[in-house]
């Protein structure tokens, strides 16, 4: 690990040189691990052109001290005005770099007001993603562990989905899921399982209710193990018995739209076009309006994260990244259809991740 951490460290370092900032406070659960190693779920890190300083409790300074042994553990207790004045006494005067979309205002105040105390010629700059940019980007052993993710879903996904008889709530699917994902190795998941059947799939993200599954109604299944600390990505629709011509459409649709966006998706593409590529599909079929959501999201150390591919995005997508392609139509009273993959940009194209089955309209009809 320690490694991938000292690379991480002096890529962190080039671009606050490159931002012309002295030094950056993290405090953001992923990006604290993902600069460090430590998996704790408290503490602080300060990197500064020649330290790392990983700030954490009482609970957590031996795991740190075992996880990050690139930084140096600092015990902390308290409000930060007790000890951070320590740490930034020794910095130029200058620019400290905080996570913008992630410190809430009453930790901004406490960095501010401790700032001005001890140090006020540092003023604090917002670094706005400049980690989750980073991130976004994956190394190969990343990479194998969000494939690994990807598989122990797939795995969980075809063992339950194979035995699911109608009449069976959806609460009682989720947690089948739930526990499959564990028995195949998955750590804590990496969101809430999502079942949602019948009028209920019209609702991108309806949790797991005591309704009874329906034969030939369309069934909204969205999991993800988490291997490694990286996350899986997998929603498959299915049907219990026969579906209805209206759900041949929509699920054909949707498929059409899914793999319009996999064969045209390739390197360069910027997240808004990557969508619209979907979107195009979709909305030939006269169902624009039931497309509410983006085409799909950047995956590792948390479920969503960079890249976007959606209207607004202009994110580019370059090799090495990880994103899932999910599109939807969802209509009220009737249900929905999504169908979702991961894949990595992998020599300018995308590369699936995920392999579990799809419901096939002409096989099963
Ligand atoms: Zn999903
Ligand atoms: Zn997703």
């Amino acid at each position: 690990m320690t490694a991938k951490v000292n690379s991480r460290i002096n890529h962190l370092r080039r671009e606050l040189s490159q931002r012309e900032l002295n030094a950056i406070f993290v405090s953001q659960p992923e990006n604290r691990r993902y600069l460090s190693g430590f998996t704790g779920s408290a503490g602080f890190l300060l990197v500064t052109e020649q330290e790392a300083i990983l700030a954490t409790d009482s609970r957590y300074t031996e795991q740190a001290a075992a996880q990050a042994p690139d930084y140096k553990i600092l015990q902390i207790s308290g409000n930060l005005s007790t000890w951070l004045p320590e740490l930034v006494t020794s910095l130029n005067n200058g620019r400290l770099g905080f996570e913008d979309s992630h410190v809430v205002f009453a930790l901004h105040r406490q960095l501010a007001d401790t700032l001005k105390e001890a140090k006020p010629n540092l003023s604090l700059t917002p670094v706005e993603g400049l980690l989750e940019s980073l991130r976004a980007f994956k190394e190969p052993e990343e990479i194998v562990l969000i494939a690994r993710a990807a598989e122990t879903t797939d795995t969980a996904f075809e063992e339950v989905t194979n035995r699911i008889q109608s009449g069976t709530t959806e609460k009682e699917v989720a947690w089948e899921l739930e526990k499959s994902l564990h028995e195949h190795g998955s750590g804590a998941i990496a969101f809430q399982v999502i079942v949602a059947s019948g009028p209920n799939a019209a609702l991108p993200h309806h949790m797991p209710s005591e309704r009874r599954i329906q034969p030939g109604e369309p069934v909204v299944i969205d999991i993800g193990a988490r291997v490694g600390g990286y996350c899986g990505d997998l929603t498959r629709t299915i049907c219990l018995g026969t579906p209805d011509d209206k759900f041949k459409q929509v699920y054909g649709t949707v498929l059409k739209a899914q793999s319009a966006a996999i064969t045209g998706i390739k390197e360069g593409i910027s997240g808004h076009d990557a969508d619209a590529l979907a979107r195009a599909v979709i909305e030939e079929a006269g169902y624009g309006q039931a497309f509410g959501h983006s085409l799909g999201h950047g995956v590792g150390l948390a479920a969503h994260e960079e890249p976007r591919l959606g209207p607004n995005s202009d994110d580019i997508l370059k090799n090495t990244m990880v994103f899932s392609i999910e599109p939807g139509i969802y209509l009220s009273g009737w249900g929905g259809v999504r169908i979702e993959d991961l894949a990595v940009m992998d020599n300018g194209r995308p590369r699936l991740l995920s392999n579990a089955k799809k419901w096939e309209p002409e096989v099963s009809s």
